[in-house]
């Protein structure tokens, strides 16, 4: 109600796509929402500035250097935010008794410690961090369990499903056929595969629908993202990998669908705008003003869905096939395919391999990857940082 006092909010990845549409969304709410704790990588102009315009209780940088040059800039301007720094700072915001939810929107297996301890907790966790979850699998979903959290969705995809399916998760087994992402195609859904060893980081980030960060624009490019978010519809819906399927929407206005058991299919539109999903996990079950446009049908020109391998070329997006591969897998196989892409996708952008390689050395590292399965998050950091070793050896070898 409105007499209550306005919820804290932990921005994690503050100064990142996901992280500056949550802030645009928290600020048309200033009676609902506070900012308890911003984070960011190394951009300490920028969260300088965020410090000034939300006042954070807590900010925090990845490393000390960072931390400190932050720290001194906010005492120059009068501001009382606590500086803190590293994974144990992200973890302490992230936990804070104070906090009510935590916007997970860090780029990567380095959003899994805080994403636990926030699970741990028993925040209400606002996931965009795909990576988290493929990489924490089974023991990311038992933390939040164990917590008594709330894992909410934010990936467009996963809020478009969730906001489909029934609101008893315990009918979804039984009502549910399957679950249909869109996936948009990216950049290069009609381009001829024999060209795709020399686009270019800028040719692979030039999204057609959306605005995001570099990491994910090429995940969407090669349609890894695709992938991981079909391993993220797995962990968050219970979905087994027979019942999930992907369909080319490339107008990206259905962003995702449910089929039930009598054929009838339920699917979530609205404009390409990540605020509607950050709205949507800071309100649930309510509704709050998200700052997006609605559709306009009348001046809505197509919308067209065509199979992945429509034109024949199954060549052209060969890491989608993957997720079936690592799904029917030994568990922590999600891991080592996500720290492989992780590595390629890094290679890529400093143009140490080429695009097509990004698949080479995912499809080498899950084939040559020896491990046990993990029970742990130290046994998880530990299967990530063993894969990296391993994907950077094959980009050294590549590059040979
Ligand atoms: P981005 O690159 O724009 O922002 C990443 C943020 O994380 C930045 O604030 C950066 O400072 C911080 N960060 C990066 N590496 C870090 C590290 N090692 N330690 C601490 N902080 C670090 O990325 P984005 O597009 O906002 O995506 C964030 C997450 O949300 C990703 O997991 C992505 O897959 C997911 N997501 C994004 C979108 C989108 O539209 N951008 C949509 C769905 C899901
Ligand atoms: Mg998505």
């Amino acid at each position: 109600s409105s007499f209550s006092s306005p919820q804290q909010i932990t921005v994690l990845g503050a100064t990142g796509s996901i992280g500056n549409s949550t802030l645009d969304v928290i600020a048309r709410h200033p009676g609902q929402f506070q900012v308890f704790a911003l984070s960011a990588a190394t951009q300490t102009d920028k969260m300088l500035e965020l410090c000034r315009r939300f006042s954070p209780r807590f900010a925090v940088m990845a490393s000390e250097p960072h931390a400190q040059a932050l720290r001194d800039a906010c005492k120059a301007h009068g501001l009382s935010v606590e500086v803190l720094s590293g994974e144990s700072g992200l973890v302490e915001v992230s936990r804070h008794p104070e906090v009510d939810a935590v916007m997970a929107a860090i780029v990567g297996a380095a959003g899994l410690a805080p994403c636990l301890a926030a699970a741990r907790a028993g925040k209400r966790l606002l996931l965009a961090n795909k990576e988290a979850l493929v990489v924490g699998g089974r023991v990311f979903l038992d933390a939040v369990q164990q917590g008594g959290a709330t894992l909410l969705p934010i990936d467009s995809e996963h809020s478009a499903i969730f906001q489909s399916l029934p609101d008893d998760p315990a009918t979804w087994q039984q009502r549910v056929e399957k679950i249909i992402l869109t996936a948009s195609g990216g950049p290069f859904r009609s381009a001829d595969p024999a060209t795709l060893k020399s686009v270019t980081p800028e040719q692979a980030c030039a999204h057609p629908n959306w605005s995001m960060g570099r990491k994910i624009s090429v995940d969407s490019a090669t349609m890894m993202n695709k992938a991981l978010e079909v391993i993220e519809a797995h962990y968050l819906f219970g979905m087994s990998p027979e019942r999930m399927g992907v369909v080319i929407h490339p107008q990206s206005i259905v962003h995702s669908m449910v089929q039930y058991r009598d054929a009838s299919i339920v699917a979530q539109m609205g404009t390409p705008d990540m605020r509607v999903p950050i709205a949507y996990g800071l309100s649930w079950p309510e509704r709050i003003e998200s700052g997006a446009a609605a559709l306009d049908f009348a001046s809505l020109s197509a919308m067209t869905f065509e199979a992945v391998d429509q034109h024949g070329h199954p060549e052209r997006f060969p890491c989608l096939p993957l997720v079936w591969q690592v799904l029917q897998a030994q568990p922590g196989s999600t891991a080592v395919l996500n720290a492989a892409n992780e590595v390629a996708v890094a290679s890529f952008l400093d143009r140490r391999i080429r695009f097509d390689q990004i698949y080479q050395v995912n499809a080498a590292t899950l084939e040559q990857s020896r491990f046990a399965a993990p029970q742990s998050l130290d046994d998880l950091l530990a299967l990530d940082q063993q894969s990296r070793a391993l994907a950077n050896e094959l980009v050294a070898r590549l590059q040979a």
